[in-house]
This record gives C-alpha cells, structure tokens and sequence, in this order.
C-alpha cells in the first residue's frame, strides 16, 4: 500500500458522529505518478491520462480512506442526475452519469473531480454523505436544491455540514453575458464587473443556494483557495487551457 504525501491533501478533516466518524477530504494536484497536462496527482480516468497511472493515483489516495479502497466516483455530465449508493461499487463508475452521490452505507468513500468547478460533501450525524460536483450550469439547473431535497428524509437541516472546496473564484472566473444574466437577478452582487468583464461568484452562489435550502451559514466551510490563482496547487481547467487533470473532495462515513 502506498502512503498518501501530506503535499497530496489540501485539506482534511474528521467529525465524530452516531458510532463512527466521518472523514472529509480534498486532494491537490501534487504526489502522483502522472505526467504532462496531469502532473500529477490527477484522479480522473475520463481525462485522456494514462489509466494505469490514474489507478495507482487512486491507490495513494486509497490508502487513506476505509480499508484502503478505492472511492467511489461517476461520470460527471453537468446535470442533476443523483446516484445512489447500493453498496457493493468500489472505484470509478464508467457507466454512471451523474453529478451528485448520496451514501447510507458505511465504510464507502465518495467524491467527485474537479478542476475548477465548485465541489462539495455534506453529511448528517447519522452518518449520511453526499458529494455534488457544482459548474454554472448545475447550479442554474438546481442540483444543490435536488441533492439536499433527496438527502434530507427527516426534518434534520440544522445537523447538515456542508464542506465546498477549492474552486475557481471571482478573481479570475470570467464569464460571458449569456451565464452572468442567469444570476446577477437572482443574486444581486454575485457578478463583479471589472475593466468591461464580467467575473462570477460560484463558490458564493453554492452558499447562497445551500442556506436557501436551510443548512446554517455556521455549518458551511468554505475553501479560500482559487484553482487558477493556485494553478501549481490545484488542477485548473481554465488556467490550464483545457487539458488537465481533476482533483477529488471525498467524504467517508466510518463505523467504529
Ligand atoms: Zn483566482
């Protein structure tokens, strides 16, 4: 088993919770085994890299989370498409399109890969885990509203933390007019104008959309790093003209 680099993580952290613990944990671009445009800690098989070199990638970072399996993610589309977890998947799920996961089962890692996209997990006392890949478009087209919808079975939205982690922000997220005038009504402020562009604020949006949902702004971290700005640090899809690799934001729900 290979050991995970302390460079390789970004951030982590571990909440106690109902007879175990729940792991949240956000990788970087740095410690693995790829090279070129995914150097190289990329965690994406879907990207054009190597994928024999993505799945001793996604050995390292196994080697931190349950019993050294691998985690378990989807094939991101942009959507609001919720896959559920039955239990028995281990690593990357080719056929599964989808761009949110909920987990009941423990012992299951799940994440979803970003290179500047806003990823984000939540979890509940009970152990209960969710990760939702988050661009423009899945937030115009409401997958915080779904995911938290399908994730809350009882009245329990004050007991939901909420992890988003690095993503591009409003320091270097330009966009066109066709994207900033599907928020900027909605979200008086969340589109900053400077020298004649417009820069959006996804990461705020994402906040905004999870305390109109009812999760408390106390239970919201929020990642300060952007991934253009920290392009030697994060993958970034902008910064990086397209061709790159994709970080993971994993959570895992632990028995004891
Ligand atoms: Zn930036």
């Amino acid at each position: 088993m290979r050991a995970i680099k302390k460079e390789s993580i970004s951030f982590f952290t571990a909440f106690k919770c109902a007879s175990g613990v729940v792991k949240v944990l956000f990788t970087s671009r740095l410690g693995g085994f790829s090279n070129g445009n995914y150097k190289s800690l990329n965690l994406s098989p879907y990207v054009g890299d190597n994928e024999k070199v993505v799945k001793k990638n996604r050995e390292i970072v196994a080697s931190f989370l349950s019993k050294g399996k691998d985690f378990v993610s989807v094939e991101q589309v942009h959507g609001t498409n919720i896959y559920r977890i039955a239990g028995t998947e281990t690593g990357h799920q080719k056929d599964v399109r989808a761009d949110a996961i909920i987990c009941e089962v423990p012992d299951i890692a799940i994440g979803v890969l970003t290179a500047d996209c806003v990823p984000i997990v939540l979890f509940d006392e009970s152990g209960r885990i969710a990760a939702v890949h988050a661009g423009w478009k899945g937030l115009c087209a409401g997958i915080i509203k779904k995911v938290i919808k399908e994730f809350l079975h009882i009245d329990n939205k004050e007991k939901v933390r909420a992890f988003v982690g690095p993503a591009i922000d409003v320091c270097c997220y330009q966009v066109g007019i066709e994207v900033s005038a599907r928020f900027e009504d909605i979200y008086p402020g969340i589109v900053i104008n400077r020298m004649g562009s417009n820069y959006l604020n996804l990461k705020q949006i994402v906040k905004m959309q999870l305390e109109e949902q009812g999760i408390l702004p106390e239970n919201i971290y929020i990642s300060p790093d952007c991934t253009s700005c920290l392009s030697e640090l994060y993958f970034s899809y902008r910064k990086d003209g397209g061709k790159t690799g994709r970080q993971a934001a994993l959570v895992l729900y632990t028995r004891n």
